[in-house]
């Protein structure tokens, strides 16, 4: 399992990617390659190792990439190699990524790796200032002109929180690689009868224009995580087999009402949409052999229902059927 930790810059990704790796020996870090400097006190491959631009851009004619991106101008990016031995160690897997990396990488990986994808943020940029400022960094202004951008993807993330205590954002983070793990199903603060269907499909309206909804927020207590507002919006994120951004916090007690069955609505969706892919190629066949034949098309799927139930006797049926109602007018 890959955690791609997202956020501006500022935020305290690899502080929280470092806590957690030190305090359990299951988690591991993956390494990635840059060309920025190094800073004081950075070891190679923790969790980048350094490059020149030649030597980054030899890797990228090599196609030694899954995904790079250039950030505050600087390439930074996602090695095969260096993935596959991190995932041969076995361990959950940490990085922070940003967030088009974290995108690419995410649909690239899909069916290999198991990703959680989990943005960080604050309330305002002032924090990020006083963060990046506090830790002697040059190219604040630089960093902060990604922040907008770095912002208007948080929707399209699995997972979100604020980033406001260190100690709570680790063990909400924990909790959730837990939770990942067992893939563990949402449960509800809010009872069945009041869940709205035209909520429901107010968000799914939003989804067919292809827009992300406002994020629902989940309160983890105990391991379980629950769904204080935005059940409608989640219910809808099913149906449309799309991300919903599950806003997490720490809750020291919560009402559980009952267990979203995330995968039965996901199939009633599936098996809706074969049925009409189905019922669509009958049609066509229909239309093409009534097309050839100058027979109307509900006789050729009459006709064809008569045989598989009764055999012989059901084509006559059929002939005779079709020697009775008229054909369609010429210049139909
Ligand atoms: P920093 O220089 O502060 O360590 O990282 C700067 C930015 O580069 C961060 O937003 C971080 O998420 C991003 N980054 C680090 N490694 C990678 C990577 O392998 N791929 C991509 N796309 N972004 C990365």
């Amino acid at each position: 399992m890959l955690v791609i930790f997202s956020g501006c810059s500022g935020v305290g990704k690899n502080t929280i990617i470092n806590k957690l790796i030190s305090e359990n020996d299951s988690y591991g870090i993956m390494p990635t390659y840059t060309t920025r400097d190094r800073r004081p006190g950075e070891e190679d491959g923790v969790p980048y190792y350094f490059l020149t631009d030649e030597q980054f851009e030899e890797k990228i004619a090599e196609g030694e990439f899954y995904e790079y991106e250039r950030v505050h101008n600087h390439y930074y990016g996602t090695s095969r190699k260096l993935l596959a031995d991190s995932v041969a160690s076995g361990k959950t897997l940490m990085k922070d990524i940003d967030v088009n990396g974290a995108i690419n990488l995410s649909n690239i990986l899909k069916d290999d790796v198991k990703i959680v994808p989990l943005f960080l943020y604050v309330e305002s940029a002032d924090i990020l200032v006083e963060r990046l400022t506090g830790r002697g960094e040059k190219d604040i202004e630089l960093r902060l002109k990604r922040y907008e951008h770095e912002m208007s993807k948080i929707r399209m993330y699995s997972y979100i929180i604020n980033n406001s205590s260190l100690e709570n954002t680790k063990i909400l983070a924990d909790e959730l690689i837990k939770f990942e793990k067992r893939n563990g199903k949402l449960l509800s603060a809010v009872s069945k009868e009041n869940i709205s269907e035209e909520k429901i499909n107010e968000t799914v309206a939003l989804y067919e224009k292809g827009e992300y909804p406002e994020p629902i927020k989940v309160s983890v207590c105990d391991g379980k995580f629950v769904i204080t507002e935005g059940v409608e919006r989640y219910i809808a994120s099913l149906r449309c087999g799309k991300t919903i951004a599950k806003d997490l916090v720490l809750a020291s007690e919560i009402t559980v009402t009952y267990e979203i069955d995330d995968s039965s609505s996901e199939g009633k969706m599936k098996k809706k949409l074969y049925k009409s892919n189905k019922d669509k190629m009958i049609d066509g066949v229909c239309a093409g052999i009534g097309e050839y034949f100058d027979i109307d098309p509900t006789l050729v799927r009459l006709g064809c229902v008569a045989l598989a139930i009764f055999g012989g006797s059901g084509v006559l049926a059929y002939i005779i059927a079709a020697i009775v109602i008229p054909r369609r007018p010429e210049n139909e």
